[in-house]
Parts: structure tokens; C-alpha cells; sequence
């Protein structure tokens, strides 16, 4: 449980700034059915990154490569955005939150209404061919086809290990971020960089909600550890 006096003085961030902006992680989306990656039952836990999800992969284990998207994939066919989510869509919606710059690719800010979504890791669902860049359906990747321009290997718009962030994006985020006056970090280790440097840039009230502790706790104002969903529908029923 957390403490209501908790819960309140988040509320009065909220409800006191002029731009917050909300920053994401995988944690925001376990609550899906979507496991995270460091936590006890994350992903890599059981697998090794580099082998996967890196550009070392895709060029020289492809099919191993192919399998882990399917893989992923298939597992947010079952899947859709929770009620933490949804309240962020709401909140904006409400002009209580400005954007949501996230590191996660699973869409389902976007699918929940959240409109100035900043996708820093890009999206599973956007498949492209990695030679030609030619853009794919999601059915082409699954059914193992290959680019029928050049022959190429089809690969989801996600930022694989080895590769840089969309360098528009991370600008738009990095903008937004300088601009906020509450900076609400949700479901996130804080272990992956670039986007572990967004919260020191911050310049206004930080706010972590996060399941565990994390090596940046120090640098914020305020730490809820605890779940995303119910902190946010905890904050919100009082708004
Ligand atoms: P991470 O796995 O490193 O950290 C997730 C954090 O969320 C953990 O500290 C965990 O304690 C916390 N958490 C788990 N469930 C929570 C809940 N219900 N409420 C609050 N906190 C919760 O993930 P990260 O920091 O986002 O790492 C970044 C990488 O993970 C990115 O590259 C991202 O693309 C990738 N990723 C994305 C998805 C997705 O799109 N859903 C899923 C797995 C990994």
C-alpha cells in the first residue's frame, strides 16, 4: 500500500504545474501481460541481448533474430494498453500532461489515446526491409517473406543494440523534457543510456513511480515504489 500522503503530494505536482511531461519504461506495460527486461521475470533474464535483439544478429544470426520478433510479436497479439495508459491518455486529454516520451515499442500509448507520444526505441509493428528500407506489414515479418524489391531481410523499427536513437525524435523529447515543470518517470530501470541522461535534464519537480529501487533514485523529488497502474489510478481518482 502506498501512502496516501504519497499519492496526494503527486496529485498537487500535477495539478500545480504547467507542462509535465511523462517518461516511460517497460514497467508501464507488465501490467499487459508484457514482461520487462531487468526485473526477476524480464527478459533478460533468460536471454542474452547481444544474441537477439542487436544489429550483430540481424546481419549474422537472422533467423534467430526473426524468431525473437516473431516471437514478441505474437505475444502483444494477445496484448493490449492497461489502465495506466489509459490515464496518461486522459491526462492529456485534460491538459494535465503534455506528451509521453517513451522507451517503449509496443504502441500502446498510442493505442490508448495518448496523441504527442515520442517513441524513442520506435515501434515493433513498423517493419521495414533493412537493405532497400522498403516498408513491410507485420504479416509479411511474421510469414518469414523477404523484401520483394531487393531480397532483402525484413526487421521491426526498433532501435537494436548497435544501433543509434532516431536522432529527430530524441531531439523532440530532449526539447519537451527541457521545457517540463513536472517530469513523471514511470516503469523504468534507468539502466539503458541515452535515455537514462533525460531525467538530470529535467528542471523542474522529478517524480519516479517505479516497482524497485533504481541506482537514480537521489535525483528525485519524489520515489513511489510501487505498481504504475495503481499509483496513477490512486492519483487520479482524487484529481
Ligand atoms: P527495464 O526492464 O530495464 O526496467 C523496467 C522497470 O520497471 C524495472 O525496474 C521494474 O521494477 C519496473 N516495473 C515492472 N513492472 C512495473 C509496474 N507494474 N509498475 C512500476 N514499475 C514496474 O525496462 P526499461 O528501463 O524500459 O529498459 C529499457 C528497454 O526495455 C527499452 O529498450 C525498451 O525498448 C525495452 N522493452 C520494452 C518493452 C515494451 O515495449 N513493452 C518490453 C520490454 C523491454
Amino acid at each position: 500500500m502506498v501512502d496516501s500522503k504519497v499519492i496526494e503530494e503527486l496529485r498537487d505536482y500535477l495539478n500545480q504545474s504547467k507542462y509535465a511531461v511523462v517518461l516511460t519504461g517497460a514497467g508501464i506495460s507488465t501490467e499487459s501481460g508484457i514482461p520487462d527486461f531487468r526485473s526477476k521475470d524480464g527478459w533478460w533474464n533468460k536471454i542474452n541481448p547481444a544474441e537477439v535483439a542487436s544489429v550483430n544478429a540481424l546481419e549474422n544470426n537472422y533467423e534467430l533474430f526473426r524468431e525473437f520478433y516473431k516471437y514478441r510479436i505474437k505475444m502483444l497479439d494477445g496484448c493490449k494498453f492497461n489502465r495506466g495508459h489509459r490515464i496518461l491518455a486522459d491526462w492529456e486529454d485534460k491538459g494535465l500532461v503534455k506528451s509521453v516520451v517513451t522507451q517503449n515499442i509496443d504502441g500502446f500509448h498510442k493505442d490508448a489515446g495518448s496523441k504527442r507520444v515520442y517513441e524513442l526505441h520506435g515501434s515493433i509493428s513498423a517493419i521495414r526491409c533493412y537493405v532497400c528500407e522498403k516498408e513491410h506489414s507485420v504479416e509479411d515479418f511474421v510469414n518469414d517473406k523477404r523484401c520483394e524489391v531487393c531480397g532483402g531481410n525484413l526487421r521491426p523499427g526498433v532501435v537494436l543494440f548497435g544501433e543509434g536513437l532516431p536522432s529527430d525524435v530524441w531531439q523532440e523529447a530532449y526539447d519537451e523534457i527541457l521545457k517540463s515543470d513536472l517530469l513523471l518517470v514511470i516503469g523504468t530501470s534507468l539502466n539503458v543510456s541515452p535515455v537514462n541522461s533525460l531525467p538530470t535534464v529535467a528542471k523542474g519537480k522529478r517524480v519516479l513511480i517505479n516497482a524497485e529501487k533504481t541506482f537514480m533514485d537521489d535525483i528525485f523529488d519524489l520515489v513511489i515504489n510501487a505498481g504504475a497502474g495503481m499509483v496513477l489510478e490512486s492519483v487520479d481518482r482524487g484529481l
